[in-house]
């Protein structure tokens, strides 16, 4: 049973305007409670939800946050890109008003089943692919949190028979309360955010904060292969394990060719590897968590083998782009990280120029050198972090200054030969040249589309007949 809430004539305060907020703070005043929006920047660059906002009858607190704001309400729902460390959230904490996030107040009123993910890399395609497998399985299925949409948004739409497929982020899981997902996934644990987390601990610890509340009739599903994972596995939960390399007593691994779920000593083969379409030994992973997730959600066995099979991957994460006179370009503009761009560079064989570089989060790109030497004959660099990622990188592989990502791309394409392979795998954040990843993605495209466009017309003008 979940607590019961009611908001009705409660003070919340919901800090942040972004997407969650504004979802938040209209959510909480449709249902009664007497809302405040507490936001840094000023009204003239938070316009569009001041109107909205003012619009429901929300009271505003705009170009700072006050102490007396925080502390005069029932209930504090922060954004997650607001540090639990500020000043005005540790005065409210001080006073024992609860703060939740976002995910921890939409699940509270949340009907239907849950299945949460979380991890450092690989969330958005696990979260997908759940979806797709329950969605080829018939069950009614919402997918909502980090992915896009905040879950809060989403909650009117749910059911007694819907599952909802949640993605969920460190800074959520920082903040909550009660939550408590039927199955929750941490698909792994490497070093990402640490610009923003005290330490790898703090962050590893907000992760694990996933499988806190569940119970016996919930599933804890973990990675086998990871080092510490049994340090964060729960004791309250069923706890599943997807592997790689070993053969777990209970969740999913590969034998062979054959991918297979053991529960209770039962063992049954779901799909052969040959039919999964996505590149990448990641994605294996990915696909191991997935297939693991949707089963304890109720999939049947045939539709985890249809789902994985029909499943086209998602934008920005080692998409094909196109072919180019033989060189063929990827876009995995959502490698933010060392890590995301190592199991990117895995995923090919030798023969690739890299694109990397933009703002750099304190990452070690020196994780790099191995595989850059064994598979990249070069390296372009772009962005603020480029001296850093050269000084790291040096006598691994040749590295070249591009600056900006149509130079990159440009100088790339010159020197590839055909047969080889452009890959942007960045390892860096997007935004000191770009909106965020999804724009950069597009640039990329867009850059290689128009190298297509102008190769294609050198060609026709070449064969075109003198006259
Ligand atoms: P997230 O939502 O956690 O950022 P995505 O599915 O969007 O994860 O993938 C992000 C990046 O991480 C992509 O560049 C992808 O190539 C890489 N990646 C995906 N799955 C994994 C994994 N299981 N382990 C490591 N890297 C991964």
């Amino acid at each position: 049973m979940k607590p019961a809430i009611d908001l009705t004539g409660k003070r919340v305060l919901v800090v942040g305007l972004a997407r969650t907020g504004i979802a938040t703070a209209l959510f909480c005043a449709t249902r009664g409670a007497h809302v405040t929006a507490s936001e840094e920047r000023p009204e003239s660059e938070v316009a569009e939800a001041v109107e909205k906002l003012r619009a429901a009858g929300c009271a505003l607190e705009l170009g700072g946050h006050t102490r007396r704001t925080f502390v005069e309400q029932d209930l504090i729902v922060p954004s997650p890109g607001v540090p639990p460390e500020l000043p005005q959230l540790e005065a409210a904490r001080a006073e024992g008003i609860p703060i939740w996030s976002e995910i921890e107040l939409a699940w509270r009123f949340l009907r239907g089943r849950m299945v949460a993910i979380t991890g450092s890399n690989g969330k958005t395609t696990t979260t997908s692919l759940v979806a797709h497998i329950l969605e080829s399985a018939g069950v009614p299925v919402i997918v909502a949190g980090n992915i896009g949409t905040p879950l809060i948004s989403r909650v009117a739409e749910s059911s007694d028979s819907t599952v909802t497929v949640a993605e969920v982020s460190s800074f959520q899981l920082e903040c909550i309360h009660d939550l408590r997902p039927d199955v929750g996934v941490l698909l792994n644990l490497t070093p990402d955010h640490l610009d923003r987390h005290a330490s790898f601990e703090a962050y590893s610890r907000a992760k694990a904060r996933m499988f806190e509340n569940q119970t016996e009739e919930d599933a804890a599903v973990l990675n086998a292969d990871e080092a510490n994972a049994s340090q964060y596995a729960p004791s309250r939960p069923r706890v599943y394990w997807f592997s790689r390399a070993k053969h777990v007593s209970s969740g999913t691994f590969l034998r062979g060719d054959e991918v297979i779920f053991r529960r209770d000593g039962t063992e049954t083969v779901l799909l052969r590897r040959g039919e999964i379409g996505l590149r990448g030994d990641h994605n294996v992973e990915n696909i191991l968590a997935a297939a693991c997730a949707a089963l304890l959600a109720g999939a049947t066995p045939s539709a985890v083998a249809t789902g994985v099979s029909t499943f086209a991957g998602v934008e920005h994460r080692l998409e094909f782009v196109s072919e180019v006179a033989g060189v063929s370009y990827f876009n995995d503009s959502k490698a933010t990280n060392v890590d995301a761009t190592l199991k990117a560079l895995d995923a090919f064989p030798a023969g690739l120029l890299v694109i990397l570089g933009g703002k750099d989060k304190g990452s070690d790109y020196g994780i790099l050198r191995k595989a850059l030497r064994e598979r990249a004959r070069m390296v372009f660099l772009i962005g603020a972090a480029a001296e850093k990622i050269e000084s790291q990188l040096r006598g691994a592989v040749p590295v070249v200054h591009a600056g900006t990502l149509e130079r990159a791309v440009e100088l790339a394409s010159e020197s590839a030969h055909p047969g080889e392979t452009v890959l942007l795998a960045p390892a860096c954040a997007s935004f000191d040249q770009f909106k965020n990843y999804e724009h950069r993605g597009r640039v990329f495209k867009q850059l290689v589309r128009r190298l297509a466009d102008t190769t294609t017309a050198a060609a026709a003008n070449h064969a075109a007949p003198k006259t």
